[in-house]
C-alpha cells in the first residue's frame, strides 16, 4: 500500500466557505462543479488527490459557543457539516466521470465508510480520489489540522491550502498595496515573521512531520494545475 514511486500524491484543503460561492452559506452548484472539474483535470495528469473540505459554510462550533451553546456538540455539528460537503463533492466528482470514495473520521452506517489510512492509500493507488470528511473526529480541532494529519498519514507530498489570496504576503494585499508575495518560506521564517498560514495546531503538526504547505488561490486560472504538479505557484512553506 506504499505510494508508487514517481507518482505524485497531494492533499487539497478547501474551506467550506469557498464552496458557498458568493452567498456565504450552503453549497453553490457552480463552485462544486468547477472544483470537481479542477480535481478531475489533475487526476487525468496522474496526480493522486485527497480532498479535505471544511464545514464553515454550514456550521462552526465556536460561533454557537459564544452564545452559550456546548462546544463539544457544536463541534460535532461542524464535523457533520464537513460530511455534507463531502457527499456533495463525491456526487459531483462521480457525475464528472471520476472514481471517488468518501471516508469520514467516524463511520456513519449507510452514509460513509470509516476513514482508514491503509485503505485510503490502496484506493489512491487504484485511481480513486479520496474525500476525507469529519475533520479529525475530535472537537476543538480544525479541518486545517485534519488536512495536515491526513496528508501525513496518507504520505502526500504536500498540503495545498486553497485561499482567497494567491500566496503568503508580507501584509494583507487587500489592505496594503505595497505587500509583496513570498515564493517560499521555511516553517521557522513563518514563526519569526509572525505570518499566518494555518492555526497553530495544524502548523505545529506540519512542522514536526516535515509536511510542506502550499498556499495558493483556487480561483486564479491555472493555479491549481501548476500547484498540483509541483510547478512554481503560490507560496510553499517547508523545512
Ligand atoms: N471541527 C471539529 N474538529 C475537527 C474539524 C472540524 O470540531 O477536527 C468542527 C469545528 O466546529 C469547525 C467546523 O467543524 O468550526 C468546521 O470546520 P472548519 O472551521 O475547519 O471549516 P472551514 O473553516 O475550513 O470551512
Amino acid at each position: 500500500s506504499e505510494q508508487k514511486s514517481n507518482v505524485r500524491r497531494i492533499l487539497l484543503k478547501i474551506s467550506g466557505e469557498a464552496l458557498s460561492g458568493d452567498t456565504g452559506f450552503g453549497i453553490d452548484p457552480k463552485v462544486l462543479s468547477q472544483t470537481a472539474k479542477a480535481i478531475r483535470d489533475v487526476q487525468k495528469k496522474g496526480v493522486q488527490t485527497v480532498l479535505v473540505i471544511g464545514g464553515g459554510n454550514i456550521f462552526r462550533g465556536a460561533a454557537l459557543q459564544k452564545a452559550g451553546f456546548d462546544r463539544v456538540s457544536g463541534d460535532q455539528m461542524g464535523m457533520l457539516a464537513t460530511i455534507m460537503n463531502g457527499l456533495a463533492m463525491r456526487e459531483e466528482l462521480k457525475a464528472q466521470g471520476g472514481k471517488c470514495v468518501l471516508m469520514s473520521a467516524y463511520g456513519i452506517p449507510s452514509i460513509t465508510a470509516q476513514y482508514s489510512a491503509t485503505e485510503g492509500r490502496d484506493l489512491l493507488n487504484q485511481g480513486y480520489s479520496l474525500i476525507v470528511a469529519g475533520g479529525t473526529g475530535s472537537p476543538f480541532f480544525t479541518t486545517d489540522t485534519a488536512a495536515v494529519l491526513r496528508a501525513i498519514e496518507l504520505q502526500c507530498s504536500e498540503v495545498l491550502k486553497a485561499t482567497k489570496v494567491d500566496g503568503i504576503y508580507t501584509a494583507d494585499p487587500v489592505k496594503d498595496k505595497n505587500a509583496t508575495k513570498f515564493d517560499a518560506l521555511t516553517f521557522d521564517e513563518v514563526i519569526s515573521k509572525q505570518l499566518e498560514v494555518m492555526d497553530l495546531t495544524a502548523f505545529a503538526l506540519a512542522r514536526e512531520h516535515h509536511m510542506p504547505i502550499r498556499v495558493f488561490s483556487m480561483s486564479k486560472p491555472g493555479a491549481f494545475d501548476k500547484a498540483a504538479i509541483g510547478d512554481a505557484e503560490g507560496t510553499v512553506v517547508s523545512d
